[in-house]
């Protein structure tokens, strides 16, 4: 293909629908590349002997190897050999910080930008689920039964590597459809939830059992897994779902929620489409989403297509200590959201009803780094004023929900609730019980929570294996 010398250092674009159509609807933005395109974006690819890019995938993808079958053409190959280690590979191509990950090591991208790896593990696990849906079936029973608490990509990664050695696996997600923060957090305009099910439906197709609207702790505890159900040996995927809130007056007003209920009472329940749906949402005229990470992106992007005339992020730091993915924060630009860099709200006011109609904010300036090693946002005295908020969203992190660890005996925790796991296996200090993703790192990435639960998956079957030889 044809190329000019310059063409070599910069990566292919990806055609997506204009931010003025966009902003009116909740259809995936990006297309994802045609053949052409993607056969250009490869062909930049250097095959490197030693491939860098691999050292920052945390499930060990071989990068190199696909990105040359997808230059030969061989693209169903490409996508087999990317499912050799990433089980959802369709969701990571769209989600992954690949800009933090693979990437960053890429080695053109000392010259250029770095080559579009996600764009091609997205372009090849497409192109294998529209061409090559896998006939993946039950495996034989090795007689021994596993539960997995939590249904989100901690939980089914665990399931499927399990399921794939033979284990009679059942998860147990707390809501009533399976996925976690990819089917209630991540909305449908940047991960289709068509596409998350598909992938749990290959789950089902090899055995695996899903019971939804199932609380661990509070429906059944561990050691009735343990004891009434026979299971021998329990992972914990129950991610960082408990919202972080400020703590300054006003926070109990109206109109005032966290990033959670926020997102999945638009993603899951559809709130945008009440009353044909039976969840409703107030979407004020302006809105304040109080964070700059991925979950504040998505809660700001979701609220200009839920009708919102004007929305703004406000975030105590700078733009270079925002955490979101750098894609998602040129989305936002583009699709009009405002960005209120070293500001911080100190009190929510409301009207006579109770509802919030304004916040009072300060200017902030950096000092120096906190425990996080970021520089501390420290007030501006006297530099007080109010913002308009009809509605505010606070997206300022989340932590795991206690309702497993307070009730399952001996299973310890920090103390800000993440479960105590080795890094390596999973195991936590309870025989038996393993645990990762955001349960155990609090609220990180959905490729590292997958890495988690393909390692644990591996130590319970090494743990299983060694009880029956004892
Ligand atoms: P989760 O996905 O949270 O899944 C845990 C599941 O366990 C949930 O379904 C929950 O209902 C269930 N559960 C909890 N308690 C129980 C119980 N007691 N019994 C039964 N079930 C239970 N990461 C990225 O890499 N890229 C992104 O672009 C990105 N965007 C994000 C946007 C938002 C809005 C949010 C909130 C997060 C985002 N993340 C992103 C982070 C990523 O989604 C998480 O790190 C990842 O989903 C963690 O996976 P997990 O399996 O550990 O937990
Ligand atoms: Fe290709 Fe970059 Fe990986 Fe080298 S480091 S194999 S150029 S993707």
């Amino acid at each position: 293909m044809a190329k000019s010398k310059d063409d070599r250092w910069v990566k292919t674009p990806m055609r997506e629908q204009p931010a003025e159509e966009r902003v009116n609807n909740f259809d995936e933005v990006p297309f994802g590349y045609t053949e052409e395109e993607m056969m250009r974006e490869a062909e930049r690819c250097l095959s490197c002997k030693k491939p860098d890019c691999e050292k920052g995938c945390p499930v060990d993808v071989p990068i190199r190897d696909f990105i040359n079958h997808l230059k030969e053409g061989e693209i169903g190959e490409a996508a087999r050999v990317i499912k050799s280690t990433n089980s959802l590979p369709a969701i990571c191509g769209r989600v992954c910080p690949q800009e933090e990950q693979c990437e960053v090591g890429c080695i053109v991208g000392r010259r250029g930008e770095a080559i579009a790896i996600g764009r091609l593990e997205r372009y090849a696990a497409d192109w294998a689920m529209e061409n090559e849906p896998d006939a993946d079936e039950a495996p034989e029973s090795n007689g021994h039964k596993v539960a997995i608490i939590g249904a989100g990509p901690a939980g089914l990664t665990a399931a499927g590597s399990l399921a794939r050695l033979g284990y009679e696996v059942t998860v147990y997600e707390a809501l009533h459809v399976p996925g976690g923060v990819l089917m209630y957090g991540i909305p449908e305009f940047r991960l289709p939830k068509a596409l998350v099910q598909e992938e749990i439906g290959k789950l089902k197709n090899m055995g695996v059992t899903i019971e939804t609207n199932v609380i661990v702790g509070k429906t059944m505890t561990v050691d009735e897994l343990f004891e009434d159900f026979g299971f021998d040996a329990i992972f914990v995927g129950a991610g960082a779902g408990l919202p972080t809130f400020v703590g300054i007056p006003g926070e109990n007003l109206l109109g005032v929620y966290s990033a959670n209920e926020y997102l999945t009472r638009l993603n899951l329940m559809k709130a945008y489409m009440f009353p044909e749906q039976d969840t409703p949402v107030k979407v004020g005229r302006s809105v304040a989403v109080i964070g700059a990470g991925n979950t504040a992106m998505d809660a700001a992007r979701t609220s200009l297509r839920s009708g919102a005339e004007e929305v703004h992020i406000v975030y105590r730091r700078t733009e270079s200590e925002m955490t979101a993915r750098v894609e998602e924060y040129h989305h936002a630009i583009e699709e009009g959201v405002q960005f209120h860099w070293l500001t911080n709200p100190v009190e929510f006011l409301g009207d006579e009803d109770g509802w919030v109609r304004s916040m009072k904010c300060v200017q902030m300036e950096l000092g120096e780094p906190d425990d996080s090693g970021r520089p501390r946002p420290v007030p501006i005295e006297g530099s007080e004023f109010e913002m308009d908020a009809e509605t505010v969203i606070l997206a300022l992190g989340t932590s795991p929900n206690p309702v497993v660890s307070s009730t399952t005996p001996g299973l310890d925790t920090h103390f800000w609730g993440g479960i105590i796991a080795d890094e390596e296996t999973g195991a936590t200090t309870r025989e038996g019980i393993f645990a990762g993703g955001d349960v155990v790192t609090g609220a990180a990435t959905v490729i590292q929570a997958m890495g988690a639960g393909k390692k644990a998956a591996a130590a319970i079957d090494e743990y299983i294996r060694s009880k029956v030889e004892e």
